[in-house]
């Protein structure tokens, strides 16, 4: 595979240099710089996102740190001209191409940010091999998301060579992990006027050389933070005074992954972290639980997250505590246009590539450029979410994962021609 392509170059380089979700100040001002650059109408900040509606956003001296590395010089440094209004993770970006020439309105979604995750060292992890291992410690793009904007940004080049008609917009979403950043994008408008929208996802269970136009299946889903307050008290003195939130949180985390299933639909509830305590003689007085729920109707995952908290409440009230509910992601279910998912198809199939029927097991996943497909329906626009499939070197959010390089390329080719068939459908 040669490495000379702009979306290779693009992934390794943001592969080594990964940036978790409303931290993306490196990645999102270099693309925008790059955009601009071509001649891209680039809108950055509080323009791109409505900061208030953001969900999970890291605490401030998360964000001052990243914005630090961003700002500073070497090769974490970002592009100086966008990073003034990213400041506090405002790290959305949407940038147009108008032919002002008559055409659809057409945007592309890409997602930048990694996970906290250590990436393998092993010499066989193709990363390692290669030379652009993530260099920040415990965040790696384990998803495919540093493909997603290379693709976009060799995207633009091509674009920008030989514009189509109408409009082309590429709109570079912050903190996807969590179903935290479209929202925010959504409330800011950006995608109020688009008539055709692609949201692409690299791998989710796709083989190399693969396309499937459309994958409805994808979960709603609720992501919580949860605190136990409870009192603190000697263990052994005076138990009886106190007030365990981490047994609180203990019983809650079991109590609902007892939670039975809903006939007819696929739901999944799981707690991914349970912190309380400080050492073995104190009645720990605070535990922090943090738990999803999905499933594949969005009503159905407001009744089971609203069986969880009733959960939650009552294990807090077993134990004396008191319980403080947080939502820090949401995500709803979306259904593919068959005029949108018919240009992909027809576009894949003139790149070469085989378009299949998504499996029901592509079906557990979530992603929430689902409030983007939602948004520029109600507003009378298609839109379909795509897979590109790659063969894996590991399963996504998992140390060892890595895509084949092999398909960004063809991946290229098929989104450019399905925004060139999409302008003038
Ligand atoms: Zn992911
Ligand atoms: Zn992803």
């Amino acid at each position: 595979m040669s490495t000379s392509s702009t979306a290779v170059a693009w992934r390794r380089d943001l592969h080594a240099h990964p940036e978790v979700g409303f931290t993306e100040f490196r990645t999102a001002s270099r693309v925008a710089g790059r955009l601009a650059d071509l001649g891209w109408q680039v809108r950055t900040g509080d323009e791109a996102l409505d900061p208030g509606a953001r969900l999970g956003v890291p605490d401030d001296d998360v964000l001052a740190a990243a914005f630090a590395a961003a700002t500073g010089d070497g090769s974490w440094a970002g592009d100086d001209r966008f990073l003034a209004p990213m400041r506090g993770g405002r790290t959305a970006v949407v940038a147009t191409l108008d032919s002002g020439r008559p055409g659809r309105r057409v945007a592309l979604r890409a997602d930048t940010d990694a996970l906290p995750i250590v990436e393998s060292a092993e010499s066989g992890h193709p990363p390692v091999a290669a030379g652009f291992r993530s260099t920040r410690e415990g965040v790696m793009h384990a998803c495919g998301h540093d493909g997603h904007v290379g693709m976009a940004v060799e995207l633009a080049e091509r674009l920008t060579a030989d514009p189509p008609d109408g409009r082309v917009t590429i709109v570079l979403e912050p903190a996807e992990e969590g179903g935290r950043g479209a929202a925010a994008m959504v409330a800011a408008g950006v995608v109020d006027d688009v008539d055709v929208l692609l949201a692409a996802h690299l791998g989710i269970g796709l083989r190399s050389g693969s396309v499937a136009a459309a994958v409805d299946g994808l979960l709603a889903n609720a992501k919580l933070r949860v605190t136990f307050h409870g009192r603190a008290a000697h263990a052994a003195m005076a138990p009886h005074e106190g007030r365990s939130a981490l047994l609180a949180a203990a019983a809650a985390t079991l109590a609902v992954h007892t939670m039975p299933p809903v006939p007819g639909h696929e739901t999944r509830v799981a707690v991914g972290a349970l912190h309380g305590g400080t050492v073995s003689n104190i009645v720990p007085d605070r535990a922090t639980v943090l738990l999803e729920t999905r499933a594949d109707a969005g009503a159905v995952n407001e009744q089971i997250e609203a069986r969880v908290r009733t959960m939650l409440e009552g294990a807090a009230a077993t134990y004396g505590c008191r319980v403080e509910i947080e939502q820090i992601g949401t995500v709803p279910t979306a259904t593919g246009d068959p005029a949108a998912s018919e240009v992909v198809a027809e576009a894949a199939r003139s790149t070469g590539l085989d378009v299949v029927v998504p499996t029901a097991d592509l079906g557990v996943a979530s992603d929430d450029a689902t409030a983007l497909m939602c948004r520029v329906q109600s507003r009378g626009g298609v839109a379909t979410y795509l897979a590109i499939g790659s063969d894996l070197a590991g399963a996504h959010h998992t140390p060892g994962f890595d895509i084949d390089e092999a398909v960004l390329g063809p991946g290229v080719d098929l989104l450019e021609r399905a925004v060139r068939a999409a302008v003038t459908s």
